[in-house]
């Protein structure tokens, strides 16, 4: 490791974020409500750090009870909200940017201690928080309807958009602030509350982000209640699914988990926005330039240790390059520094957990069995700090098998070949999921057709991009077996209003529509 390693540790953190929970507690609160800590130090989860497993505390996890409490308290908070105009709503979110600003660096670190991802990813993932927060201040003043000509005269035929109640969100690991940000940022702006479920893995991020909100909220006079947190694992997440009172639920992570809550969410007759797992290819044509093709190829598959949702897991290469690019990668491989996150030095860090890291030993031994060979890595490190650091893993396959139909949530990359561009897209679009995917060429028709309807049916369809990195201002999301969800940008706040279409008659006479001849009596 280098000597750069400042090897800070939550205290220092804490300090930094002016959180004296943090610094005094042994056992972090199940939940914040409407400002309120509320503890459980009898149902309570170990916490520790993925760098070097060391405990954080303990984690007291929310009942029912505590879900139903924050779900009221995010109701109440709704009914006075709405009532805010929405460019009112813009200058809280405004101070929330300047807030998260001010904390940017000491949030970043408290991702690198429980996220595990290197420094620069985790200010990157903040940076992602305040485009969010401008991004939606400027929506504040762009929530607008449509006035659509009416068939009938004197008639004036519109739509709205009000804001929806009180928005459940559900959150993974792997971007323990962003995801919720993007999410919640738009629903306040639409004028919602929000009641978070954030990863288990990660509750140390949520309780500063909540922190954080709940005093800007108090310093403008917004209802506390907007946003309260509820931790603990799928079955805290249950109560959310079903309180009746939740009318969307958007839930980001496993396909598994999606198609676990969506039947439920869908039976109460509420709204899902799923972001659910990928399996992202990224093709190399003939033409491709390959001092940016193998940059981006890199950094996609092996940044935040391949724990991604947009992670590079399948490298589809022209024949005729094949030989050529698997050698350049596995010599780029060979220079990845691997270690600690605190490191400046490093590049990749360790894997969330001992779960992660034998389900990518299980994935190299079952490609190999399906004739794949290991190019490099897979390795698990030694010489670094007690955590779950691996060596990323190249293996070049025969054939796209069965071991590659699925998302494997760690940096682990699949080579195939392949002839033709129809041959390409085809492996690209041949996996059950479809978050996102690239081409690398200088040929405008095939990066015309990679991108057109006859090309990718992934979510996001990137040339000369790699397949990780999105920025904030298109609407994110994926096809398939990834949920169908889109968040962030574009036209994504609708998801989190509800529209009402309004037929206003300003004449003295009351036509029906398409004609209908319908005679009362009216004396
Ligand atoms: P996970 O599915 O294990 O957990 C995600 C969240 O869902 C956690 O908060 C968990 O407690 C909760 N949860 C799990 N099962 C539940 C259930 N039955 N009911 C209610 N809540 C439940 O995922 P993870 O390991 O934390 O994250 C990795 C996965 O997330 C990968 O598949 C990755 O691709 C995906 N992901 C997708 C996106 C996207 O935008 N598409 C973004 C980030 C991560």
């Amino acid at each position: 490791m280098s000597a750069q390693n400042t090897g800070y540790r939550l205290n220092q953190v804490a300090s930094d974020l002016h959180i004296d929970q943090f610094q005094r507690e042994e056992f972090w609160p199940a939940a914040y409500i409407a400002g309120h800590a509320r503890h459980n130090v009898s149902h309570y989860l170990a916490v520790s750090s993925p760098i070097d497993c060391v405990s954080h505390g303990h984690l007291g996890l929310a009942c029912t009870v505590e879900v139903n409490a924050a779900v009221t308290a995010a109701h109440e908070a709704f009914l006075a909200w709405r009532t805010w105009p929405a460019p009112k709503r813009g200058l809280v979110i405004k101070a929330i940017a300047q807030q998260v600003a001010a904390q940017k660096h000491a949030l970043a670190r408290l991702i690198v201690l429980e996220a595990g991802k290197i420094e620069t990813e985790a200010c990157g993932e903040v940076q992602e928080w305040i485009d969010l927060c401008d991004f939606a201040l400027g929506q504040s003043r762009q929530l607008h309807g449509l006035v659509i000509a009416s068939e009938r005269e004197s008639h004036n035929l519109l739509e709205q958009w009000h804001p929806l109640g009180v928005v459940g969100v559900i959150t993974a690991f792997n971007f323990p602030i962003a995801v919720w940000a993007w999410n919640a940022m738009l629903a306040l702006i639409c004028g919602n509350a929000v009641v978070w479920k954030p990863s288990e893995k990660t509750p140390l991020c949520a309780l500063a982000c909540v922190h954080l909100v709940s005093q800007v909220l108090q310093q403008h006079g917004a209802p506390v209640g907007l946003l309260s947190v509820v931790q603990g694992d799928a079955t805290v997440g249950q109560a959310l699914v079903q309180n009746p009172l939740v009318p969307l639920v958007s839930a980001t992570g496993s396909t598994r988990m999606g198609q676990a809550i969506a039947p439920q969410v869908a039976a109460r007759f509420g709204r899902s926005l799923l972001e659910l797992g990928g399996n992202n290819a990224l093709i190399v044509a003939p033409s491709a330039d390959l001092s940016l093709a193998l940059p981006a190829i890199v950094f996609s598959a092996v940044g935040t240790c391949g724990q991604r949702c947009t992670s590079l897991r399948r490298l589809i290469v022209h024949h005729s390059l094949i030989e050529q690019v698997c050698q350049q990668l596995c010599q780029i491989y060979s220079t990845l520094v691997i270690g600690d996150p605190r490191d400046a030095a490093t590049l990749v860090g360790p894997l969330i957990d001992g779960i992660a890291l034998q389900n990518m030993k299980n994935k190299i031994e079952e490609a190999i069995l399906d004739g794949g060979v290991l190019l490099t890595g897979g390795q698990v490190r030694v010489g670094v700090p007690v955590g779950h650091y691996v060596q990323p893993a190249i293996i070049q396959m025969p054939r796209q098998t069965r071991v590659m139909m699925e998302e494997t949530f760690a940096p682990l990359l699949f080579v195939l070949s392949y002839r033709t561009l129809d041959e390409a897209i085809a492996l690209n679009n041949a996996v059950p999921q479809g978050l996102s995917s690239a081409i690398f060429t200088q040929d405008q028709r095939e990066a015309a057709i990679f991108i057109s309807a006859l090309g990718s049916d992934c979510g996001l369809a990137n040339v000369n991009v790699g397949t990780s990195g999105a920025e904030i201002g298109g609407a994110f999301g994926g096809e398939k077996a990834t949920g169908g969800g889109r968040e962030s940008g574009s036209d994504a706040w609708k998801n989190y209003m509800r529209r009402s279409t309004n037929t206003i008659n300003y004449g003295a006479q009351l036509p029906l529509a398409q004609g209908v001849d319908f005679k009362i009596k009216t004396e």
